[in-house]
């Protein structure tokens, strides 16, 4: 064990150095380009959104005060405290009981239907939206994720379980990468034209009041699906009776506990209700998580982090440089500014700040691997040889951008 008192002492001299270094340098030369900031929409244009969230705000954002009330989608409790507004008009409460973030009224398809009665434009832009999906280059980046998820899964996963069921599998890009890998893979998802998309390039996909010719699955995933439902335990008990007794569940969530949700909370582009369908309406964290999962019998085996924080955006929100989604959302251009001593310090303390947010679980999503409750020395397995390999992966890769003296 290295002595810890030392390494927090150097890194204190090394700030100090580069403190110096900084106010001793020729700062008039011209800064390098900036670039301007997005929100992190990779599936829609940002004109559609632009234009979706003007619609939102001017003819659906009174849809959601009449509303009937909801309880934490979590530990099921009601006493919360009012957060905020989100940017897109909805309110956020803090679950007092596990300290989930959630929209304390129903949001569901209905809604949305009254709403799009009432604007067809904004259902024009949720059709188109279906057909973005499928553009090949944003479909590359999602099976890429998705590879990652099963290269980590399937060490761990029995031998003869590779049997996927994913829920909310959107146009199916998961279910392609699972095929490929030799998985067989089922889909639920509750848009029809969704599952029109994904049947039509040979996938199984069925809506979730359909039956499925299967009974029991090895892995079952929820990635980025639960933030997303009105009621995740009712759908967490439908699944969790068709995962096999060793079987996995694999869930990706955005993360409450995120630097930049606490930093810019009703301001973050992520924070958002929906404005053509539902989105964010719960932010867990491990914990909340932890609550949920044990009321349908699933006990967390392994939580890491995954992509770092969006440090050019929280340091200029963070400087008053912009307002977050306030700018995005209003369509301005957002081009960052930064001093040469703040482009300076995030080049380079930037990838180990993101290393470290990923050990302390404050990245923007968490990603959670959870199991069937039985006995203790098999679950203390898959702990240990995910945990061994999350830290294997964090180290080479610290390796890697800071090579070792
Ligand atoms: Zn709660």
């Amino acid at each position: 064990m290295e002595d810890l008192p030392q390494i927090a002492s150097d890194i204190a001299r090394q700030f100090a150095r580069l403190s110096r270094s900084l106010a001793r340098a020729d700062a008039s030369g011209a800064l390098p380009a900036q670039g301007v900031l997005q929100p992190p929409f990779g599936n829609l244009e940002l004109s559609d959104w632009v234009r979706a969230m003007h619609l939102w705000r001017e003819h659906g954002a009174a849809f959601i005060r009449d509303q009937p009330a909801r309880a934490c989608p979590a530990c099921g409790q009601t006493d919360h405290r009012f957060l905020f507004y989100s940017f897109d008009s909805y309110p956020y409460v803090d679950c007092l009981g596990c300290g989930t973030w959630y929209v304390p009224l129903v949001v569901d398809d209905q809604l949305f239907e009254r709403y799009y009665a009432a604007c067809p434009e904004a259902r024009e832009i949720v059709e188109r939206l279906a057909g973005q999906r499928l553009d090949e280059s944003k479909a590359q980046a999602d099976r890429t994720r998705m590879s990652v998820y099963f290269s980590e899964i399937e060490p761990i996963v029995p031998a003869g379980r590779r049997d996927l069921l994913d829920v909310g599998c959107g146009v199916g890009h998961s279910l392609e990468v699972a095929e490929s890998r030799g998985w067989r893979a089922y889909g639920i998802d509750s848009s029809e034209s969704l599952i029109r998309a994904g049947r039509a390039r040979g996938l199984t996909v069925v809506h979730p009041d359909e039956r499925l010719d299967r009974d029991e699955f090895g892995l079952i995933s929820l990635w980025e699906t639960l933030e997303h439902l009105n009621d995740p335990f009712t759908v967490l008990s439908g699944v969790v009776p068709r995962l096999h007794d060793d079987g996995l569940v694999s869930i990706t969530v955005p993360n409450a506990f995120a630097i930049e949700a606490r930093i810019m909370r009703q301001d973050l582009a992520w924070i958002n209700g929906g404005a053509i369908g539902t989105v964010h309406i719960n932010l867990f964290h491990k914990s909340s998580l932890e609550r949920l999962l044990s009321r349908v019998g699933l006990e967390i085996v392994g939580v890491d982090g995954e992509f770092g924080f969006n440090a050019r955006e929280l340091a200029s929100y963070f400087l008053g440089g912009h307002r977050g989604a306030w700018d995005y959302a209003r369509g301005v251009r957002v081009e960052p500014k930064l001093s040469e001593e703040t482009i300076c310090f995030l080049n380079w303390v930037g990838p180990a700040w993101s290393i470290l947010a990923r050990q302390l679980l404050v990245t923007p999503i968490i990603k959670v691997l959870a199991a069937k409750r039985r006995d203790a020395i098999a679950l203390a397995s898959i702990r240990a040889k995910y945990a061994r390999a999350r830290r294997d992966e964090m180290i080479a890769e610290l390796d890697r951008v800071y090579p070792p003296e």
